[in-house]
């Protein structure tokens, strides 16, 4: 297939604005690419060269972007940077120089995807000295053989700004359709994607005509995190568990996806993003167990060893840091509450009942330091659940999960495996995790500042949009207001984000990237927010205010549209 080809379909996703139509584009574009194109692509469409978690970028920044056009369109940098001050796309302002060529090189043939492909690869592992020379004229030979059309995609993508907007929920139902014409494939693919994160290597295998049921987890492509639901009281978790359950405490620190093998190790986020340099004494620890290969989850606490007690999670985030780490990692030591294992010795342990999972974990950290499993009783017994989730508040934790002894690991979903139960804010059962969209410019005493509040929204992960919740004037620092105005003018965008839903224009949009934690009073329903909108009323929030920024979240974890319902009904029956 050719890279031009594939830009005309770029073309038409990005003029659709319907979910379901974005995937049937997907579906007919993967239906022209042979079996070896099909992971590439998926790749590009996602705008990264490897899954994500690899953390790959192809390396190119503007102003070597800059040196390629003006080299293929034999203009000079100042004009290419001048029209690019105007459009604020260089893809754009590539595409038209590309079109006013008087004429195309004559060594130039048209671009394969393929080549494309390991061209940017090639890019993307140059380092050093002459570097630079190199990745510009490997650019230009790629825009030399480009359509003007195909030269804005390739030039977007090579600065990591594609966004298309087709999420990972649309490429799924892309790849069923390409076989069923529906999404009847969807729960399979989404199984192994789930356990990989990788729909790259997911696409490959299901092209190839693969059995996706029996996927396995593997070391070094990490799964996707489990998450937990919500209840309004102990009694009704344990009805819903059936009985006897595990109640854990639940910390509140840094989620943390350990994986080993063979001496190696690497720790992933809870957005899975490579973090292993930042904790020396956790992947420590982990190096010197006994097991060949293993991986586990749990949440890092930084540890004060004089007071003997753990720090906040505000203390602990300080931790994820680039630089500084040694000093920070003497300072604030962590431990790691082990909470499951999902694979060991070249096993795959996800579809073991978790009372086998904790086990196997306790075993392996036995006597250990550093890994220490969670604390956790078993009962049947609202009474004991309630006091065990009081102690847990007493001790300073934000509450405890309660988790189904028989279930699997459920990767990737918000399902009653888990439960939580969290302290109480206001009516609310819970903080809310908001990303935010767009933000106000400063009235009155806050003039001085560029920044005035935030628009936040959840994420609707139906159809992938971000439906705003809460306008948030409050709970900020001087030192936050000015953090946050230097931040978000770095992410400004002239127009509305796609995918996001609000009927409120703030005076800046940004780009969905930052998450915060929000607290209010209750959730309310208002015709001025998009969450869960029926009809003209959606769910709001009263009083909103700013608890912290979550540097460990991406728009990809923030609450979903579906939590805020549930969270609404919970208020509700408390208040019944
Ligand atoms: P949520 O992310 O709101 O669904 O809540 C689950 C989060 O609680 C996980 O992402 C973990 O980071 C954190 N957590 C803290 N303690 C535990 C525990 N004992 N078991 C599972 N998750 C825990």
């Amino acid at each position: 297939m050719l890279f031009s080809e594939a830009a005309e379909y770029f073309a038409k996703i990005e003029a659709e604005a319907s979910r379901l139509a974005m995937s049937a584009i997907v579906a007919e574009l993967l239906g022209k690419c042979n079996q070896e194109e099909a992971k590439p692509l998926i790749y590009i469409i996602e705008g990264n060269i490897a899954p994500a978690y690899e953390g790959l970028d192809v390396g190119i920044g503007e102003k070597l972007a800059i040196r390629a056009i003006s080299q293929v369109s034999g203009r000079v940098d100042a004009q290419v940077a001048a029209d690019y001050k105007r459009s604020g796309d260089l893809g754009s302002t590539a595409e038209f120089f590309l079109s006013k060529r008087q004429q195309t090189s004559l060594s130039s043939s048209p671009n394969e995807l393929l080549r494309v492909y390991a061209t940017f690869l090639k890019i993307s592992r140059m380092s050093g000295s002459g570097s630079q020379d190199s990745k510009i004229s490997l650019l230009s030979e790629l825009l030399n053989g480009a359509t003007p059309l195909e030269a804005k995609y390739l030039v977007r993508f090579c600065l990591g700004k594609l966004r298309l907007g087709v999420g990972d929920p649309s490429i799924i139902d892309a790849l069923s359709m390409t076989k069923h014409g529906d999404k009847k494939d969807k729960l399979i693919l989404e199984r192994a994607f789930n356990l990989c994160s990788d729909l790259g290597t997911v696409a490959e295998h299901y092209i190839a005509g693969k059995d996706l049921s029996h996927f396995s987890t593997q070391p070094f492509k990490p799964i996707r995190p489990a998450l937990a639901e919500r209840l309004p009281d102990a009694a009704q978790i344990v009805e819903k568990l059936g009985g006897k359950c595990a109640v854990e405490a639940k910390y509140d620190g840094l989620r943390m996806q350990i994986h080993l093998e063979g001496g190696k190790v690497e720790i992933y986020s809870r957005k899975l993003e490579k973090m292993t340099h930042m904790f020396p004494e956790i992947t420590e620890a982990a190096a010197a167990l006994k097991a060949k290969s293993a991986i586990f989850e749990g949440e890092a606490l930084a540890y004060n060893v004089k007071e003997k007690k753990y720090y906040s999670f505000q203390e602990t985030i300080q931790r994820k840091r680039k630089y500084g780490i040694e000093k920070m990692s003497a300072d604030f030591p962590l431990r790691l509450f082990v909470f499951d294992i999902m694979f060991l010795d070249g096993k795959d342990l996800t579809l073991l009942p978790y009372s086998s999972r904790r086990k196997t974990l306790e075993k392996m950290t036995v006597n250990n330091p550093v890994l220490l499993p969670s604390v956790q009783i078993i009962t049947d017994s609202p009474n004991k659940l309630e006091e065990f989730f009081q102690q847990s508040i007493a001790a300073g934790l934000e509450g405890i999960i309660a988790k189904d002894l028989t279930q699997p690991y459920v990767a990737g979903a918000r399902k009653f495996a888990w439960i939580k139960l969290k302290k109480s804010y206001g009516a609310m059962a819970d903080t809310i995790d908001a990303v935010i969209i767009g933000y106000y410019l400063g009235k009155g005493a806050r003039q001085e500042f560029e920044f005035g509040g935030l628009l936040t929204a959840v994420l609707n992960d139906e159809t992938n949009e971000l439906e705003s919740i809460a306008k948030i004037g409050s709970g900020f620092s001087e030192d936050e207001m000015r953090t946050f105005e230097s931040m978000l003018d770095k992410i400004k965008m002239k127009k509305k984000p796609k995918g996001v839903v609000s009927k409120l224009t703030p005076d800046f949009w940004v780009k969905p990237k930052y998450v915060i934690t929000v607290a209010a009073d209750e959730i309310t329903l208002s015709p001025m927010h998009t969450c869960g909108l029926v009809g003209e009323t959606g769910y709001a929030l009263r009083f909103p205010r700013m608890m912290s920024l979550r540097d460990d979240k991406g728009p990809n974890e923030a609450t979903t549209t579906k939590e805020i319902i549930s969270l609404f009904e919970i208020q509700r029956k408390r208040s019944a």
